[in-house]
């Protein structure tokens, strides 16, 4: 089983507060990301089609 883990900053999803979706552009790659980047709306980015969202 791999590790989820936020697509902005890298950190281990793990606790609460972290959520992991599909990509709404290609619904392929699992995009993770973590409370921190939740609360500050970091950018992230699906490698696989390069879609980045809010
Ligand atoms: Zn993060
Ligand atoms: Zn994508």
């Amino acid at each position: 089983m791999a590790e989820k883990k936020c697509s902005s900053c890298g950190i281990g999803l793990h606790g609460e507060g972290n959520t992991y979706f599909k990509c709404p552009e290609c619904g392929g790659e699992g995009i993770g990301r973590c409370a921190q980047c939740r609360d500050q709306g970091v950018k992230y980015e699906c490698k696989k089609c390069g879609f980045v969202g809010p």
